[in-house]
C-alpha cells in the first residue's frame, strides 16, 4: 500500500534449503484473476504461501485435496479465502442471475458455485451490490471449508487451524477481512 514491495530478486539463499521441504504458514484461496497474485500482494517468497487459485476463488474436489494436503501434511495453521473488488468470474454469475446472459456450458464450472452467494448478496439489498456478491462469495467458500472435509474440521476444533475471508479491494491496495 505505501508502493514498497519487499520482495526483491530470488537470491541463491532464498533457495537454501527448500528442496528439504517446505512450511508455508498460508494457504491462500485466490482468484486466477492477473490483478491478485498472493505472493506479490503479501510480500511473500518462496515456501511462504500455499496458494490455489481458481476464476472465482472457489474451491472444486482437487482444490480442497491441495488445501487438506496442506492443512494436514505440511501443517498449516491458517487458510485464507481471499475475494476481489471488480471479479470478473462474480460479475458473470451476476449476469445469470439478473438473465443478461444465458449461463455458458463451457464456463459453468466457474459460474454456477458462485450463484448461491450472488442470491444471498442480492437479499442484503446492499447499493453495492457487486462487492457484497464478492464478500458473500469468499464467507461462504470459508464456512464451506469448514464442514467440506473432517480433517480440516478437526484441526479447526483442535484450535490448530484458522480459516477466514477477506476482499482485496484493487483500487486502494487494501485487502479487508470479513467477520
Ligand atoms: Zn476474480
Amino acid at each position: 500500500m505505501n508502493g514498497r514491495s519487499q520482495l526483491g530478486h530470488v537470491t541463491a539463499d532464498d533457495l537454501a534449503g527448500l528442496q528439504d521441504g517446505q512450511k508455508p504458514f498460508a494457504v491462500i484461496v485466490g482468484c486466477a484473476d492477473s490483478r491478485t497474485p498472493p505472493t506479490i500482494l503479501f510480500n511473500q517468497g518462496l515456501g511462504r504461501l500455499f496458494i490455489v487459485r481458481v476464476a472465482g476463488n472457489t474451491v472444486d474436489r482437487r482444490g480442497l485435496a491441495s488445501i487438506v494436503y496442506a492443512v494436514r501434511n505440511l501443517g498449516c495453521p491458517l487458510v485464507v479465502v481471499m475475494g476481489h473488488t471488480g471479479c470478473g468470474a462474480v460479475a458473470a454469475a451476476e449476469a445469470v442471475v439478473d438473465g443478461k446472459t444465458e449461463l455458458d456450458p463451457s464456463l459453468e464450472e466457474m459460474i454456477v458455485p458462485i450463484i448461491p452467494a450472488v442470491l444471498t448478496a442480492r437479499r442484503t439489498r446492499r447499493n453495492d451490490i457487486a462487492v457484497a456478491a464478492v464478500e458473500e462469495n469468499a464467507r461462504r467458500v470459508a464456512a464451506k471449508l469448514h464442514t467440506s472435509d473432517t480433517s480440516l474440521q478437526q484441526a479447526v476444533d483442535e484450535g490448530r487451524l484458522m480459516i477466514v475471508a477477506c476482499v482485496k479491494e484493487l483500487h486502494s491496495g487494501r485487502v479487508r477481512f470479513l467477520d
